[in-house]
């Protein structure tokens, strides 16, 4: 609920309405300031986006719904109930795995039928349970410990770690493995090596450079359940639009903002494309770090290069597929693996090559909604992870297509007969789409790479260091990319925007 008590009589403009702005929108709301939201696109959501073609509805950003609590706070903090406004449904299995040597291995959240799924492989099934069990307690120990600190107290760089955890804790911390170092500790079951290399993909990142601890995502999925928003992922953004309504948010859409105006160490407002300026107290970017500071702010080389650790995330070719039949052997979320996953995450975080044989990311809704194709059709989305777009050397049209391609390619070879031949509908985004669309950095689809040496999977921090009164929100920012953690980075950037105005008062 909001109370009179709370009202401050001070503005905050909040750039972009994805989900990390529209988080930090109503947190701040919910704490008496007044909110305005300016959004470039035509509707709010960010990457959380669809489209519509010929009876085939596609969700072009997520598909994989992760850590309702994360939300449920939201909603909590603006005294409402998330279930009025978004539902949501458990999706099982969770991921079908398939393998270049016929394997397909499903992951359950349900330890009897994970256990009866673990007699697929080769060896003891009840040492291979045993092993699992172990990783998973190993990854429950990594959550909480992240959790405690770098999730709910939104910290944001090693010294407030330092001071939060102290030095005892932070070695309990496993950063001075790899994650796909602890992994193979773990297990010796080359296809489990490979699976749990990939739960990365959450955050766009490699396994082989991002710590350790990054193994707490499989504990997200098995502890608190992988879910769907019941009639499509853009209800979540629905959900929130009706929130916004309800807590009398504007937004002003189709309004890009040009720039964030300056003067000495603070910032007095923005610029709209259409020459408008609004004044404001405070602003919350949601524009990713890096672009914003170079583009709204004109900030000089020597500053960027300061800001270079926080490097791009992986981007995506994003095909979405309508086919005139259904590929029953398809769970809702699919994974087809590359033969070689070390030369994959190779080609795309260490060379900057389009992978010749990826891991991909296959999605068919229908599973759960069927309501996403027409009858007797099916709804498919493949996400092969690639590299964000060199500016040096941009990777032509033709490239992303001949990849395109390759992916189909492998997808008929593993089962998906005639994908071609079937395909009645084809839309395809590309990096240079998803830098257009959203502004992101160099077209990251999760924001600032987790990757040890670069940033000690840091990404940028939610003040700014030049502007007092600027703040930044989503999945370029602490704890980084993904749904719920640009969610639950809007409400920790609301709370330091309390703190400075607490500071002042
Ligand atoms: C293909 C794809 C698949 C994904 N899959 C998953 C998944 O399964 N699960 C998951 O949890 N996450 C997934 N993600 C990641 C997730 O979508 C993002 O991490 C999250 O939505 C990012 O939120 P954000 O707050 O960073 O804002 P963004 O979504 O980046 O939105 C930023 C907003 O700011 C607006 N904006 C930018 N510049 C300006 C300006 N100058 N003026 C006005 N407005 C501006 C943009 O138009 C946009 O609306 C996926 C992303 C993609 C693209």
């Amino acid at each position: 609920m909001i109370r009179d008590s709370k009202q401050r009589q001070k503005n905050v403009i909040v750039v972009g309405a994805g989900l990390g702005g529209l988080a930090a929108a109503i947190s701040l709301k919910a704490e008496g300031f007044d909110v305005e939201i300016v959004e470039k696109n035509e509707r709010i959501g960010g990457k959380l986006n669809f489209t519509e073609i010929d009876g085939y509805g596609f969700d072009l950003g997520p598909s994989i719904f992760t850590l309702p609590q994360f939300f449920e706070s939201l909603w909590e903090r603006a005294g409402k109930r998330m279930e009025d406004y978004v539902q949501l449904e458990s999706v099982s299995p969770h991921w079908r795995n398939f393998f270049e040597d016929g394997l397909i291995f499903d992951l359950y959240e349900e330890p009897d039928r994970m256990k009866a799924e673990l007699a697929k492989l080769e060896g003891d099934p009840e040492a291979l349970w045993a092993q699992f069990q172990a990783f998973l307690t190993y990854g429950r120990e990594q959550y909480h410990l992240v959790d405690d600190g770098y999730f709910k107290k939104g910290l944001d760089n090693v010294w407030e770690m330092l001071f939060h955890y102290g030095w005892k804790m932070i070695f309990k911390m496993d950063h001075r493995n790899t994650m796909t170092g602890s992994i193979n500790k773990h297990f010796e079951e080359p296809h489990l090596r490979m699976i749990f290399e990939y739960f990365i993909k959450y955050v766009g990142s490699s396994a082989h450079d991002a710590p350790g601890y990054m193994n707490l995502m499989p504990v997200i999925q098995f502890d608190y359940g992988l879910w769907y928003v019941k009639g499509g992922m853009y209800n979540l953004a629905r959900g929130l639009g009706k929130l916004l309504d309800d807590l009398g948010i504007p937004v002003r859409l189709n309004s890009e903002v040009a720039s964030i105006n300056k003067e000495g160490g603070e910032v007095k407002g923005v610029t709209l494309g259409n020459g408008e300026t609004l004044t404001a107290d405070y602003v919350v970017c949601n524009m990713e770090v890096l672009p914003a500071y170079r583009k709204l702010l004109s900030e000089p080389p020597a500053f960027m290069k300061t800001l270079e650790k926080f490097a791009p995330a992986c981007s995506g070719l994003v095909i979405h597929l309508g086919t005139d039949r259904i590929y029953d052997q398809l769970a809702h979320h699919n994974f087809f693996y590359s033969n070689n996953q070390s030369k994959h995450f190779d080609s795309v975080f260490q060379q900057g090559k389009l992978p010749e044989d990826p891991t991909i990311y296959l999605v068919a809704p229908t599973r759960t909604d069927p309501s996403k194709a027409p009858a007797g059709h099916d709804n498919i989305k493949i996400l092969p992870h690639i590299p964000p777009i060199n500016p040096d050397k941009p990777h032509t049209r033709e490239e992303y297509m001949a990849l395109k391609e390759r992916v189909i390619d492998k997808l008929e070879r593993m089962g998906l007969t005639d994908l071609r031949k079937h395909t009645v509908v084809e839309d395809v985004l590309t990096p240079v789409d998803i830098e257009r669309m959203y502004n992101s950095n160099q077209g990251s689809i999760y924001g600032v790479v987790s990757d040890w040496k670069k940033n000690q999977a840091f990404k940028a921090p939610k003040q700014s260091s030049k502007y007092r009164n600027l703040f930044f929100t989503g999945g370029s920012v602490n704890p980084g990319g993904g749904m719920p953690m640009a969610v639950l980075c809007g409400q920790k950037v609301a709370d330091r925007v309390v703190k400075a105005e607490a500071k002042r008062a």
